[in-house]
């Protein structure tokens, strides 16, 4: 599910990479969460489909099929510099930047 990309030049360090939630499984091993939902909140990402690379420099993008299809860029992008054994869905780990109150 999250392969490499050696394709990275292009995202840098993004003013939107916030850090990548983590759990620890009943079997002690670490589990990478990605956001259930694309940013605007709009389409679940397990049903509509998505793209996740992990780029050269730890940030893990993850992308909306439906929102790339229409031209919205609507992209997480996860500072995942720390170690996973694998990574799953989560519903409530990341609320979306749309609708979030500004720091
Ligand atoms: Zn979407």
């Amino acid at each position: 599910m999250v392969s490499r990309d050696m394709v990275s030049r292009d995202i840098g360090r993004f003013s939107t990479t916030r850090p990548a939630q983590h759990r620890i499984d009943g079997f002690g091993a670490r589990v990478v969460l990605l956001p259930a939902h694309c940013v605007l909140g709009k389409h679940v990402l397990a049903v509509t489909g998505y793209t996740a690379t992990l780029t050269t420099d730890q940030v893990l993008r993850v992308s909306c099929s439906v929102c790339a299809l229409s031209g919205v860029d609507s992209r997480w992008f996860l500072d995942a510099s720390d170690e996973a054994a694998r990574a799953e869905f989560s519903a409530t780990a990341y609320p979306s930047p749309a609708t979030a109150s500004p720091r």
